[in-house]
This record gives C-alpha cells, sequence and structure tokens, in this order.
C-alpha cells in the first residue's frame, strides 16, 4: 500500500520502508540510545500494521476553488493538505469525515477561516473503541451557535448509526490547539467506553487515550508482568490518564495510588474504578512530581512505581521522590527513547539497575517508539 501525500503530511516518517525494515530501524535506535543501560529485548511489531489509529483528527478548510476539504495541516505550516485514506487511521472513522464533509454544503455550514475568524467548522475529532466498537465525534466550531444541530446530528446517525455519541467543542482561539476548553454533548453521553486487558474505561474528549489499541494491551501486560505484583503491594500509577495501568494492576495490588495531571481524564479514572467494581484504587489530580514530593515527605510507602510521563520524559523533582520513596520496582513506560534514556541516567545513578527493556511498536510508519522498562532498587 502507497501513500502520496506523506512527504507534505509528515505524519509518518517511515512510508514507503518495508514494515520489517521499519522494525530493524526502531530496534537499531533504541539499542543505541538504551544499551548501555540493559539488554533491550527484540521489538513487538504488529501483525498487520494498517489502520490502526483509534483517534482521527481532521482539520477543515476550503481550497483555492472554494471547495470543502478536509485532512491535515502540511507540516510546520497552517496549509490544509486533503486526506482521502490515510493508511494507519481507523477506516471507518475516516469514512464519517467524508460524510461530514459532504453534509456541509446543504446544511449551509461554512468552514472557520483562521485568519478572519468567520466560519463555524473548524475540525472534526473521531474515536473509536475497537473492543466495544462506540464511536464519538467531536465537532470543533469558532463559535457556539451550530444551526439545526439536532437536524444535522440526525442526519449524520442516520448516515452512521455506530456513531453513540456526538460533543460540540468551541475552540473561538488562535491557536493550534484543536480543543477548547468549553464542550457539551449534543448527542449521548459525551464520552465513549473501550475494554483493555479485561476492563472498561470511559473515555472523555480531552482524557489520553493510547492510541493503538492492539499494542496497548501488548504494552500494559509487559508493565504488569514486570511488576511482579503478589497482591499486597502499595502501587503508584503516575501521570496515570484515565487510570488504565493502575487499574489493570488494581486486581493483583493491595492498593493503587494514581496521579494525573488534566482533570477530565481524573473524573474518568475515578468512574472507571467504580465501573469495574474495583475498591483499592484512589485517583488525585495534580502535578507527579509534586504529589511525589509530598509522598515522600509524609514517609509514604509504595513497593511499585508505574511511571508513564508524555514525550518530554519526567523530572528531578519527580525522580528525586522516587528515590526517596524508594519503592523495589520502577516499571518505565515511555514514548520517547530519548528521554528514557536521560531519565535511567539519574536512575541508575541512584540505586536503581535496569532489568529489562522492552521496546513495543505502538505508532507504525511513524519514527516513534514505545518502551517498558523494568528498574530495580540495588
Ligand atoms: N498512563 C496513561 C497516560 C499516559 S500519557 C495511559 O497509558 O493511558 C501521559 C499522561 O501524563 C497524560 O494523561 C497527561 O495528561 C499526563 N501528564 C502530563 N504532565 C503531567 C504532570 N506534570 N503530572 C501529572 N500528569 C501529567
Amino acid at each position: 500500500m502507497k501513500c502520496n501525500i506523506s512527504k507534505k503530511c509528515g505524519g509518518c516518517q517511515f512510508q514507503g520502508i518495508p514494515y520489517k525494515e521499519q522494525l530493524k530501524k526502531k530496534q537499531k535506535k533504541e539499542q543505541s540510545l538504551l544499551g548501555a543501560y540493559g539488554k533491550v529485548c527484540p521489538i513487538i511489531g504488529m501483525e498487520n500494521p494498517y489502520y490502526y489509529r483509534n483517534k482521527v483528527h481532521a482539520v477543515f478548510d476550503r481550497d483555492r476553488k472554494g471547495n470543502i476539504i478536509s485532512g491535515i495541516y502540511e507540516e510546520g505550516t497552517h496549509r490544509v493538505v486533503p486526506v482521502e485514506n490515510c493508511l494507519i487511521e481507523d477506516e471507518k472513522s475516516q469514512e464519517i469525515i467524508r460524510t461530514i464533509r459532504g453534509m456541509l454544503k446543504s446544511f449551509k455550514i461554512r468552514t472557520y477561516d483562521e485568519d478572519t475568524g468567520y466560519g463555524l467548522l473548524r475540525h472534526v475529532l473521531i474515536r473509536r473503541g475497537f473492543s466495544t466498537g462506540e464511536i464519538m465525534v467531536v465537532l470543533v466550531t469558532g463559535s457556539p451557535i451550530f444551526p439545526s444541530k439536532n437536524n444535522f446530528v440526525k442526519a449524520l446517525r442516520k448516515a452512521h448509526l455506530e456513531i453513540t455519541t456526538v460533543v460540540l467543542n468551541v475552540n473561538d482561539r488562535q491557536t493550534s490547539m484543536v480543543l477548547g476548553d468549553r464542550e457539551k454533548p449534543i448527542f449521548g453521553p459525551g464520552f465513549i467506553k473501550d475494554r483493555l486487558c479485561g476492563c472498561m474505561f470511559r473515555i472523555s474528549p480531552k482524557s489520553f487515550y493510547q492510541v493503538n489499541p492492539v499494542q496497548t494491551e501488548i504494552l500494559y501486560q509487559t508493565a504488569i508482568d514486570y511488576a511482579g505484583l503478589t497482591g499486597k503491594e502499595t502501587v503508584i500509577d503516575a501521570y496515570c490518564g484515565i487510570g488504565t495501568i493502575g487499574l489493570i494492576a488494581a486486581k493483583k495490588a493491595g492498593k493503587v495510588i494514581g496521579v494525573e495531571l488534566n482533570k477530565d481524564a481524573v473524573k474518568d479514572a475515578r468512574i472507571n474504578a467504580k465501573e469495574n467494581k474495583i475498591t483499592n484504587a484512589a485517583f488525585y489530580q495534580g502535578d507527579a512530581g509534586r504529589f511525589m514530593v509530598e509522598m515522600a515527605a509524609k514517609g509514604e510507602k509504595a513497593e511499585v512505581v508505574f511511571m508513564d510521563p508524555p514525550r518530554a520524559g519526567s523530572d528531578e523533582r519527580f525522580l528525586s521522590s522516587v528515590v526517596k520513596l524508594s519503592p523495589k520496582k520502577v516499571i518505565y513506560i515511555s514514548c520517547n527513547p530519548e528521554t528514557l534514556a536521560r531519565d535511567l541516567k539519574y536512575l541508575t545513578k541512584h540505586h536503581y539497575k535496569v532489568e529489562k527493556i522492552q521496546p513495543v511498536d505502538m505508532f507504525p510508519f511513524c519514527d516513534h517508539c514505545e518502551t517498558v522498562c523494568e528498574l530495580v532498587r540495588k
């Protein structure tokens, strides 16, 4: 399969390279960045590396002839490149985006113009629960008034009955962020559910959720196996998002404490605990570093720390508190081997050693790589 816009898009750095070769490249990169800390296991790739993304984003605009287009920003610019068939995004979601594009004219909905601020529809964001089939459509608009929105939703659902919720999100600011602060469901509950590793998770529009659910189950399972839980441990799930790792671990742990910055995600995590009938997990909203400093200052104990920070990695405040708390194990889940290497340098200088490093390919055709790393206290 071939993508003819990959150069302009810039999202897939490895388009045109056979999948096996891509895996080799990633293995090599992981080896060179992390090999000094321990043995890097062979990367776990996908059987079918296409259409794996459960989250699809399209920006709406008009071309020079005035035709409505949807796609992605050309790399480094605000020019929109039309996308017809992306090889890594969920196919059903792409179909829904095409339907919406086709509906705009008859509903007299104009696309938003970033320069003038006129027009309505800016972006469409779709998330699909691969295991439940539930689909969330987020319509991001430049103003809160969406004319005949009920009829719009009706017509959209007529074409795609599988849509389970539609959310209106208002973003009237000059920003490269897709979602604005104000949002409300105009159909359904305003979130979708998806199942991972035997637990059901609710996902709100602004909450982080791993984009490749097939590989996420492998990633999480590896992390939980590395933790070697016996049922007694106090476990910290730092940078916990909607509580996925912590809640899956809770069944095998004494108690789980999760911390996450995003308010919506923390709310999801608390509800997810209840819905899965997990009573030994608590979630806190705040900066993970500050939270850990407080835990360490209070002399709290934890045997296992899962940490899954964003691409920028963790910080010294967090890491130094981990060292103070001195858990038996730290399971580091990383989406950026460069910052992982930096943080491993700190931890291996402060009483920890690396036991295992397992790369998992969560992003076929892209040069990003996910890694699970088991550290144990010396
Ligand atoms: N473990 C989750 C989320 C990982 S993504 C999962 O697998 O789904 C990283 C998460 O860290 C995001 O949810 C983001 O909102 C959160 N985050 C970013 N900076 C943070 C900080 N300083 N403190 C706590 N959480 C943070």
